[in-house]
């Protein structure tokens, strides 16, 4: 096999992969170098969306193409409890993958530095100065690779290794009742036997819902569970019972406290491969657009993409950890926790918290809100291992 040369390779052209690229180009970091993405998927379909939140006026990279966007924010008991959730200035926004895929691509497409293939990717690693990758066809060489192909990372005994999984489908109805401006971030309204599970609920319309079944435990249910748990929550809480299916999405996301590489030598990791995913509760686009900058700040002031400051701190790990340990004791359950959070601290300070922008007083408003006794032993166990 012949080798080729670039001198920046993308492994997996994926939200982490092609926000990169676009975002590189657009700012003018790489204006010489010649690029490939190596992807197994052509991504043309709708395969995700990515919601998040930001303070308003605060914009995003994406702003232009986000889908939705709701203020109102509910959250649900499984008591069925209903809290209107103070989110002082923050607004819950979602992009669609599709049209994120159509918007990145139809700009890199642009330009003559980016070439594409569609291989298999098999390794990765180093070869003196040089970065290397094999797919299933051609061995290319360059200069830096970025990586965002996910491996699940090599667990030491006391590590935790949640997933958070999820089937969501969008309906047509006319039987939707609530208001289409409030988003139930948070429903619990549903069984709770294999784990924390809840509903995110988006209403895009009157007639347009987005709802998403998920749980955060250990191991897949079956398909048909998704399907069946779905299909009573619109009956019995949402009351929908005539409905067609317009869109479908299925995920798996690591919720787990142990470390991911971020670089090795001239490879860097990037989105879920790089640890841009939040172990406690899984949401990565706008860490990873975080990253990205740093990374873009990096090429622009010293000409090589590493960084040694981690959005998500090490204080922030430990607290993830620690409540990965209290969901594995499974004795103060996920949806009591969640309830008592968002019961005693505004959502704003939860936010916050999560955006890895909480203040010390704020995180002693999040610890003091919840059931201490469960959560001494848990947290011992992670800051002396
Ligand atoms: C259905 C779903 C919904 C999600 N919703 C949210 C959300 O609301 N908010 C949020 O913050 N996060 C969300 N996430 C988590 C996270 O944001 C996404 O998984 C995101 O796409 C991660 O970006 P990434 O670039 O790390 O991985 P990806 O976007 O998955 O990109 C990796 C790329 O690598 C390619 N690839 C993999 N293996 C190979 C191989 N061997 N050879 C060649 N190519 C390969 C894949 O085709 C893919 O294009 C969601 C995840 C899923 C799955």
């Amino acid at each position: 096999m012949q080798t080729k040369n670039y001198d920046i390779i993308i492994c997996g052209g994926g939200m982490a992969g092609l926000s990169l690229v676009y975002r590189a180009l657009k700012e003018k970091v790489w204006v010489d170098e010649k690029i490939l993405i190596i992807d197994k998927d052509s991504k043309d379909t709708n395969d995700r969306t990515w919601c998040f939140w930001q303070k308003e006026g605060v914009k995003n990279e994406f702003e232009d193409i986000v889908y939705r966007r709701w203020k109102d924010l509910l959250f649900f008991s499984n008591q069925k409890e209903k809290l209107k959730l103070d989110t002082g200035s923050y607004v819950y926004k979602m992009i669609r993958s599709i049209d994120f895929y159509k918007h990145v691509l139809a700009y890199i497409r642009q330009s003559d530095q980016v070439d594409f293939i569609y291989h298999d990717i098999i390794s990765i690693g180093n070869l003196g100065s040089k970065a290397v990758v094999k797919t299933s066809e051609s061995v290319f060489e360059s200069k830096y690779i970025f990586n965002s192909i996910y491996k699940k990372p090599e667990l030491k005994p006391e590590e935790q290794y949640f997933i958070q999984h999820f089937k969501g489908i969008t309906i047509r109805t006319d039987q939707f009742k609530t208001d289409p401006g409030e988003m139930f971030f948070m429903d619990f309204r549903t069984t709770q036997e294999n784990g924390t599970t809840f509903f995110y609920t988006l209403p895009f319309s009157q007639n347009e819902i987005f709802v998403e079944y998920t749980l955060f435990s250990k191991s897949l249910l079956k398909p048909e569970e998704y399907n069946s748990k779905i299909k009573i929550y619109l009956s019995e809480i949402l009351q929908i019972n005539d409905f067609q299916i317009v869109e479908e999405e299925f995920g798996v996301i690591p919720m787990t406290d142990s470390s991911f590489e971020r670089r090795s030598g001239n490879v860097v990791n990037i989105g879920s491969a790089g640890g841009d995913t939040r172990a406690s509760t899984g949401y990565t686009f706008l860490n990873t657009q975080k990253t990205i900058s740093k990374i873009l700040t990096s090429f622009k002031e010293k000409n090589h993409p590493f960084f040694d400051n981690e959005n998500i701190s090490n204080k922030h790990k430990v607290l993830d950890a620690t409540i990965l340990n209290v969901l594995d004791n499974d004795i103060y359950k996920g949806d009591e926790i969640f309830t008592d959070l968002f019961r005693r601290v505004k959502a704003k300070t939860i936010f916050a918290f999560l955006d890895g922008e909480s203040t010390i007083a704020d995180d002693l408003k999040i610890m003091s809100s919840l059931k201490a006794k469960y959560f001494i032993g848990p947290f011992l166990k992670v800051i002396t291992r």
